[in-house]
This record gives C-alpha cells, sequence and structure tokens, in this order.
C-alpha cells in the first residue's frame, strides 16, 4: 500500500492550511461567540474552488478527488468547524448529490454558481419526528398539473439562513414507505416556502440551523431531482460519502485539539516542571497521538476507497463513527490538560470540545453508522 500522498494532495493540504491559519483561525473565536456565518469568507472559499472540490470541470468545479476534499476538510477544521459545516453541506450534501443525480439541464443550471459559492444550497431531509429514521418523514408533494404541492415542515437545516436552493424530501407516494420518496430542489423565493430562526446551539455556532416550513409551495416538476418515488436512494447515497466529509471534520478538530494540548504542555508549569514532563501527562498525550493517526488512516481509506470506486459504504461509516467519538475523547483530554484554564472561553480547547460534540450526531449519528457496520457485517 501507498501511504503518501501526490504532489497534488500535498498542494491541496498546504494551502486549505494557510488560508485556515490567515482567514479562520483569527475570526472563530468571533463567530462563535457572536453565532455569526463568516458569509464573506465562505465567497472567499467558493472563488477558489473550495466549495466545488469534486464538481467536474464541465460544471464550474475543480474536479478534485476525495482525498484531496478530505485534506481540504481537515485543514479548515482545525481553525474553524462552523465554517467548515458550510463547506461540507455545499460540497457533499448539495454538490455532489446534483452531480450524482440531477439532469444534464439541472446540472447546468445549479452546478456552476454552487461551485464558486455565488449561491449557496442546503440538504433538506430532518424533520420534527424523524431523524434517524429518515423513512418516517412526513412532508408530502402532490402531483398537481405541472408542479407538485409541499407541505410540512423541516428541523435542523444547515447553512438555511442563507442559502439560496434547497434540496428538500417528500413523500410523493405516502403508502409506499420510503420507496414513495422523492427529492425536489426549492428556490429560496418559492411562495410557501419560509425559513425559520436560528437555533442557539452547544457548538458550531459560527454555522446556521433552522427550520424550514413549506405552506401549499408550488414546485416545478423540473425541479424533481432523480426519478419520482427514488428520493430516499438520492439521500441515503449522498449520506454515504458525505460521511466521508464529516470523518475528516472531526479529525481536523481533534488534530487541533493534540495541538493545543501538546502547545501548553511545553509552556504550563506544575511542581517547578513543565507539564509535558510528567509520564501522566505524556501518556495522555500519546493516547491523543495514536487516536488521531487511527481516526487519520480511516478517513483517508474510505477516500481513498470512493476515489478508486471501491465499495466504501462500510468504510465511511467506520471513519465516521471513529472520527467523531475519538474527536470527543481528544478535546476532552485536552480541556483537562489545561486544567481551569481549558473550562475557559478565551481558551480555544473550550470550542473545540464543544464543537466536537456535534460530529457524533449529524449525518448519522453513532448509534446509526454501528446500525450501518453491522448491516454490512452480516449482509449476504
Ligand atoms: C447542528 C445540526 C445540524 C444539522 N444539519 C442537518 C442538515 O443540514 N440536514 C438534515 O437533514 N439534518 C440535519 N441535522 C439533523 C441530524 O442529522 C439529526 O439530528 C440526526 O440524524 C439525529 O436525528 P434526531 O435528532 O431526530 O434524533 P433521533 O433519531 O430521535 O435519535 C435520538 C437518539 O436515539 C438513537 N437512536 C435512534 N434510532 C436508533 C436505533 N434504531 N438504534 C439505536 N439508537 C437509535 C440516536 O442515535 C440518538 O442517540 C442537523 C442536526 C444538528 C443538531
Amino acid at each position: 500500500m501507498d501511504f503518501t500522498l501526490t504532489p497534488e494532495q500535498e498542494l491541496f493540504r498546504k494551502s486549505a492550511r494557510e488560508f485556515a491559519l490567515k482567514e479562520l483561525e483569527p475570526i472563530a473565536t468571533d463567530l462563535d461567540r457572536e453565532h455569526r456565518v463568516a458569509l464573506d469568507v465562505l465567497r472567499e472559499l467558493g472563488s477558489l474552488g473550495y466549495l466545488g472540490m469534486t464538481v467536474p470541470e464541465e460544471y464550474g468545479g475543480i474536479g478534485a478527488d476525495m482525498l484531496s476534499y478530505v485534506l481540504v476538510m481537515e485543514e479548515l477544521s482545525r481553525s474553524c468547524a462552523s465554517t467548515s459545516t458550510a463547506v461540507s453541506v455545499q460540497n457533499s450534501l448539495c454538490n455532489t448529490l446534483l452531480v450524482e443525480f440531477a439532469s444534464e439541464a439541472q446540472k447546468r443550471k445549479y452546478l456552476p454558481d454552487l461551485a464558486v459559492g455565488k449561491r449557496f444550497g442546503a440538504f433538506a431531509l430532518t424533520e420534527p419526528e424523524s431523524g434517524s429514521d429518515a423513512a418516517g418523514l412526513k412532508t408530502t408533494a402532490v402531483a398537481k398539473g405541472d408542479s407538485f404541492i409541499l407541505n410540512g415542515t423541516k428541523r435542523f437545516i444547515t447553512s438555511a439562513s442563507f442559502s439560496d436552493i434547497f434540496l428538500v424530501f417528500a413523500l410523493t407516494d405516502p403508502s409506499a414507505g420510503n420507496r414513495g420518496v422523492s427529492c425536489f430542489l426549492v428556490e429560496r423565493d418559492t411562495p410557501g416556502f419560509t425559513v425559520g430562526k436560528e437555533e442557539d446551539k452547544l457548538g458550531i455556532r459560527g454555522s446556521s440551523t433552522c427550520e424550514l416550513f413549506f405552506e401549499s409551495c408550488r414546485v416545478p416538476r423540473e425541479n424533481l431531482i432523480g426519478e419520482l418515488h427514488r428520493g430516499f436512494k438520492v439521500a441515503m447515497v449522498t449520506l454515504d460519502s458525505g460521511r466521508i466529509g464529516i470523518a475528516a471534520q472531526a479529525l481536523g478538530i481533534a488534530q487541533a485539539a493534540l495541538d493545543e494540548a501538546v502547545k501548553y504542555s511545553k509552556e504550563r508549569k506544575a511542581f517547578g516542571k513543565l507539564l509535558g514532563e510528567f509520564q501522566a501527562i505524556q501518556f495522555k498525550l500519546a493516547d491523543m497521538k495514536a487516536k488521531v493517526e487511527a481516526a487519520r488512516l480511516l478517513t483517508y481509506k474510505s477516500a481513498w476507497k470512493k476515489d478508486h470506486k471501491l465499495d466504501y459504504i462500510a468504510d465511511s461509516s467506520i471513519a465516521k463513527l471513529y472520527a467523531a467519538e475519538i474527536a470527543s475523547e481528544v478535546a476532552d483530554e485536552a480541556v483537562q490538560i489545561h486544567g481551569g484554564y481549558g473550562y475557559i472561553r478565551d481558551y480555544k480547547v473550550e470550542r473545540l470540545y464543544r464543537d466536537a460534540r456535534i460530529t457524533r450526531i449529524y449525518e448519522g449519528t453513532s448509534e446509526i453508522q454501528k446500525l450501518v457496520i453491522a448491516r454490512e457485517l452480516l449482509k449476504d
């Protein structure tokens, strides 16, 4: 096996790192405190190609491989997981879905603007009464002439406050369960569609999360994405690959927590010694490093398998499960190594501790990843 990155992948990592240090690191604390999305930075990320990472060049993207996207997500997340959340939704959930399932006309209409951050997109599957059990959704889309009429509510939709287009899953045949779901592209200004208030969150506070309301919202038939009644598959296939991006986000947060813990261990003294001279602290750092490296290999491997067109479904769930769990563990230890200072907002580890937590919940909770892994293990 070859564990080296290509020169192009190294360049993606290096340039994303430089961008994150220059543009994100200085503002990440303020975004968190002010509960503010860095829209200007997101647009800049778009102009540099980071919002169209895996979109083919013919649709305005940069046509990079999945591993390059993972490297960019990891580096941006080291500095600001809030901003990388929006990057992940745009790349993994919107663009990837459209590249895989939209018609040629839809791709030409929407992808060029999404790929460069002229427009933003959101992915709306979760509802008040259906999260993990995504097939239990209740939003309906009834065919009427050349349109579908949508009614229902979506909850916890990332990037909703500023998105221009929404990929919405609704029941087109309520009697058929998950074989009666379809995917629609809803433009923000469509009558009958409204975006609700911002949720007040524990972490990733510099990202937007809102409810969506559909009240007799008329969506043209031409905005159906993929086949009628086949939308559940569209959602699941999109999430299979999206999880690789969240694994990379968790990895970036964990790496940042380790970086902070190492730095602090070289600065802080107790009992006349640097913290890093105590073996108890050294062992904590060693365990953190081993976990981060294992998460990195799992995450890169799942991206590599996708790039090589190999079956990566279990791999992406394993990577997401492991990276998300260790991100919380590593951030927790980083707080512990900082002692009381780790509990104070002025220290980066306090934010990392809160930001890490979401990676165990969205795009499938850790429990749901275990269900996917077990299903893959037990299938004939
Ligand atoms: C900040 C944020 C951003 C989000 N962004 C988006 C977005 O952009 N688009 C979108 O569609 N959704 C989004 N979500 C929703 C997210 O994906 C769901 O919250 C998540 O899938 C869990 O669903 P739930 O909250 O309804 O929890 P539930 O499904 O009610 O789960 C509650 C608990 O029960 C466990 N559980 C459920 N079923 C099982 C089972 N069969 N076996 C074992 N345990 C089980 C879960 O693991 C969890 O611990 C976001 C959520 C948050 C908080």
